[in-house]
């Protein structure tokens, strides 16, 4: 059963001043530019700067630094890197000027093309050592303008961000436990709301003047509200949510262009008691593509932390030579694109698929209730429990990387300016790094993950007992066992030594 949200605990947005920056129809533009201007930065130092990773910024900045504030900005506040976001200057810039009316395909208006581009994504991280490369780091970047333009310019909804962006669907995901939410300050009064305009938007190429009248007790004729919409109005939400039906932060970017469309004030961003959405099973829609994209951001993590182990070499030469691409002792660079291919595509996609199908079978074989539960009913209701101990996987792994490169910033910064004639902070400092005590980084990291699994089994343990009630331990089984093999396989990675990528260590 749905059950209604409960009026918010505090509406950030009505906070003095940065609720009213947040809601200025200026807003997020100015949350924007410094991080496009950061973009740009990235762009021009990774095409003409030293092509050595730790000097340059290309490569220090996104591969050590932003990651590691990333999952923590997620677990702390919610999609604040949507938020700010520079890709999407253009959907803002481009509907100034023209609005596209095709909608993106409904064959494809699910989560499938993400995981693919996740996949894709970690695969060309690897492959093409992207972390070492400023050159490749800096056209990835202008990849992402590229895509996010020409998605925004076809159509109508902001089909990059909710159905294409791999980095935004690790944001929709992890932001589940933020304590930050939007939500309708009171849902009735949507519902006699007549332009929806969280949705629709108030932006017009003609002026438009409505009078909505919203019923008031003792007041016949209610409150009237004008309602004008135009060029200076704002565009509804881009990947479609209607404010008074979010049950979660799965789709949402954050960029409150709902809050500034409403003409009625109704929109709030709730401060929430942390991880409520991962208890909350209205929060989940039984979609088999927003399951897999969950279990596989998990598998993914560990897979890619795998990646960084000295293991993955002989793993990567056994299957090359299975293929035949192995020349002179050394394995050539298509013989790794399969391997990464098949450790990847079996170990983050075919396999955790399979598990968690299997699981969700013997747990309603383990616990059978008068309800006609389908395995897809209850591998959703199990799928929140993956989500701690995924962000636990991926805050271990890129803490490691941000906590042994915290201050590797400051000598790529010095390499930058030297390289542009500005003497003001001297000679590059090459001693600086970070924590390089790796025992300490290791207790964090056991720490982290014991964290993520005791809350993930929390998580399930309450979806068991929503579930089948009395026979709630027999139906958890499969999903505990399951979530615990994957942290003692996390756990065994982190305890083998890691590549201190991007770092003047591991250059
Ligand atoms: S949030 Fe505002 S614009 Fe959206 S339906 Fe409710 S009152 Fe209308
Ligand atoms: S609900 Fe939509 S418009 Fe509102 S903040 Fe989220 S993505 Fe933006």
């Amino acid at each position: 059963m749905t059950a209604a949200p409960a009026r918010p605990a505090r509406d950030v947005l009505t906070l003095p001043l940065i609720g009213r920056m947040l809601k200025h129809r200026s807003g997020r533009v100015l949350l924007q530019i410094p991080f496009l201007l950061l973009a740009v930065l990235l762009i021009y130092d990774g095409f003409t700067g030293p092509q050595r990773a730790a000097e340059n910024l290309a490569t220090v900045v996104p591969w050590v630094h932003f990651r590691g504030v990333v999952v923590i900005a997620l677990l702390l506040f919610g999609n604040l890197i949507c938020m700010s976001c520079p890709f999407t200057l253009t959907r803002s810039l481009g509907r100034r000027f023209a609005s596209p009316k095709r909608r993106f395909p409904r064959v494809l208006r699910s989560k499938w093309i993400a995981i693919a581009t996740l996949i894709a994504l970690f695969i060309a991280y690897e492959w093409l050592n992207l972390w070492a490369s400023p050159w490749l780091t800096a056209w990835l970047i202008v990849g992402y303008f590229a895509a996010s333009f020409i998605l925004e310019l076809l159509f109508a909804e902001s089909a990059f961000c909710k159905y294409v962006c791999p980095l935004g669907s690790f944001n929709f995901a992890y932001s589940s436990g933020a304590p930050l939410m939007i939500e309708a300050k009171d849902p009735e009064l949507c519902k006699v709301c007549v332009g929806k305009e969280c949705v629709n938007g108030s932006f017009a190429l003609t002026p438009l003047i409505r009078v909505d009248t919203i019923p008031v007790a003792g007041r016949p004729e209610g409150r009237q509200v004008q309602v004008t919409h135009n060029r200076a109005g704002v565009l509804g939400c881009g990947t479609e949510l209607f404010v008074p039906q979010i049950r979660s932060n799965l789709d949402c970017t954050l960029c409150l262009d709902c809050a500034r469309a409403c003409p009625h004030d109704n929109v709030a961003l709730a401060a929430r008691r942390p991880f409520r959405q991962w208890f909350d099973p209205a929060a989940w829609p039984k979609r088999w593509d927003v399951i897999l994209l969950i279990v596989v951001l998990a598998s993914a993590g560990i897979v890619n932390a795998f990646g960084m182990i000295p293991p993955v070499y002989e793993v990567i030469g056994r299957l090359a030579s299975a293929f035949g691409q192995v020349e002179n002792g050394v394995v050539t660079p298509w013989g790794e694109a399969i391997a990464l291919l098949l450790l990847f595509g079996v170990l983050a996609v075919v396999l955790p698929a399979l598990l968690v199908k299997g699981a969700a079978r013997l747990s309603r074989t383990l616990a059978p209730t008068k309800f006609t539960y389908t395995d897809r009913d209850v591998a959703a209701a199990f799928t929140p429990a993956f989500v701690p101990l995924g962000l636990a996987v991926w805050i271990a792994h890129y803490g490691f990387h941000f906590l042994i490169g915290l201050f590797t910033i400051v000598p790529a910064v010095q390499t930058f300016l030297l390289d542009h004639g500005i003497t003001a902070l001297g000679e590059p400092n090459w001693s600086l790094s970070g924590l390089t005590d790796t025992g300490v980084i290791g207790v964090v990291q056991v720490v982290v993950m014991v964290g993520g699994m005791a809350l993930s089994l929390l998580v399930a343990e309450r979806s068991a007992f929503r579930l089948y009630k009395r026979k709630a331990m027999p139906g958890l089984l499969p999903f505990a066992l399951l979530l615990l093999a994957m942290m003692l396989l996390a756990l065994l990675t982190f305890s083998q030594p890691m590549e201190m990528r991007g770092t003047v260590f591991f250059d």
